[in-house]
């Protein structure tokens, strides 16, 4: 797998911008806030809700920040007038936490009070290894200033998830909202879990932990085995749709949500399980991408893990395996 999908990667740059356009579209809503108000309308005619992303690249200096700040703060707006059933992922490299920690904490918290006051939930998005303990520290801080709309993403493959999804439970309790999956970025052995049973395996613990301490759970994977060990596992703590949280050492108060779990889906990817998630009553959330920066991100993406482009290419060339 490994092998197509790197030589996949190494030709592409060489493709015609609208030829990966084309191969892309699916993927993401468009390259601007209407474009991305369009794709919901119509997807939410599927039974999902939304949170919705910021396309950007890597930035190296804070001023760069600025754009997330304001184009969020538009996303926000736009959520709030047209009433959608959305909340929004970011990402804290984007907001500058890995160049100056204080001030992009302090970037995040501008955007995150104003979906406070909007009743808008905002996720961390779990970027690679070396911005993990920033994230978590990021996450913790905010919890203890009282930004409780927060929440943060935990990556299966990481051989540090189970322990850090058992502190951070111990320290905020009912109060963590946590998206497992496997995690995207291919990171080192000595860190990381390679194998794909492994991470399956340490995917489905770390679901299973989160479940069990009694966060709010967020299932985001396309993968039968994980979709139906967590099926299994919801079942087993007595959860399903339309029955009210039973773990007691949940908070069932949370607005917009699930009751103390969903099921995410990345836009354009395995459509049909999340719409037949969504008939049998399961709360169901597409991870909407937008921006005007699609193409190099989108490059970043499949340099990164390569085995996203023979996804991409299967689904492309054999439609019926994968419905958008
Ligand atoms: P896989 O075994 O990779 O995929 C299972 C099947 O799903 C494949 O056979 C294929 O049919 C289909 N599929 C999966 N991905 C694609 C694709 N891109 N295109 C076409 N088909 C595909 N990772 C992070 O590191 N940090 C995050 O914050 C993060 N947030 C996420 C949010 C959501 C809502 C989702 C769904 C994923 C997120 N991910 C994130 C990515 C995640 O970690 C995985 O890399 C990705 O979901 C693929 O893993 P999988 O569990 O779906 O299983």
């Amino acid at each position: 797998m490994g092998i197509v999908g790197s030589t996949i990667v190494k030709f592409l740059p060489l493709a015609p911008k609208f030829i990966v356009r084309w191969f892309a579209k699916r993927y993401f809503a468009g390259e601007d806030l209407n474009q991305a108000l369009q794709a919901i309308k119509r997807i939410s005619s599927e039974g999902a809700c939304f949170t919705i992303d910021v396309l950007g690249e890597e930035i190296t200096s804070m001023d760069e920040t600025t754009f997330f700040i304001s184009e969020y703060e538009r996303v926000i707006q736009m959520i709030v007038e047209h009433n959608l059933d959305s909340n929004i992922s970011i990402k804290p490299t984007a907001f500058g936490l890995h160049l100056d920690f204080e001030l992009g904490l302090s970037n995040m918290i501008s955007v995150i009070s104003k979906a406070s006051e909007r009743e808008i939930f905002v996720r961390l998005d779990m970027e690679d290894s070396s911005t993990t303990q920033d994230t978590i520290d990021a996450l913790t801080r905010l919890h203890e200033m009282g930004h409780e709309n927060v929440g943060i993403v935990f990556q299966g493959r990481l051989h540090r998830t189970l322990s850090d999804i058992q502190n951070l439970t111990d320290k905020l309790g009912k109060k963590l909202d946590i998206r497992i999956c496997k995690g995207i970025y291919l990171e080192p052995e000595k860190i990381a879990f390679t194998e794909y049973s492994n991470i399956v395996d340490e995917t489905n613990s770390a679901i299973e932990l989160s479940i069990k301490n009694g966060a709010y759970v967020a299932i985001a994977s396309h993968d039968d085995p994980v979709i139906n060990f967590s099926l299994n596992e919801l079942s087993n703590a007595g959860m399903g749709p339309g029955i009210e949280d039973p773990r007691t050492n949940s908070d069932s108060s949370k607005l917009g949500k699930g009751p103390g779990y969903e099921f995410q889906f990345l836009m354009g990817v395995r459509g049909d399980v999340r719409r037949k998630l969504s008939n049998q009553g399961h709360l169901t959330r597409v991870y909407l991408p937008y921006g005007a920066r699609w193409y190099e991100y989108s490059m970043r993406r499949l340099r990164e893990n390569p085995d996203v482009a023979l996804h991409i290419t299967k689904a492309v060339l054999f439609p019926w395996t994968n419905r958008r």
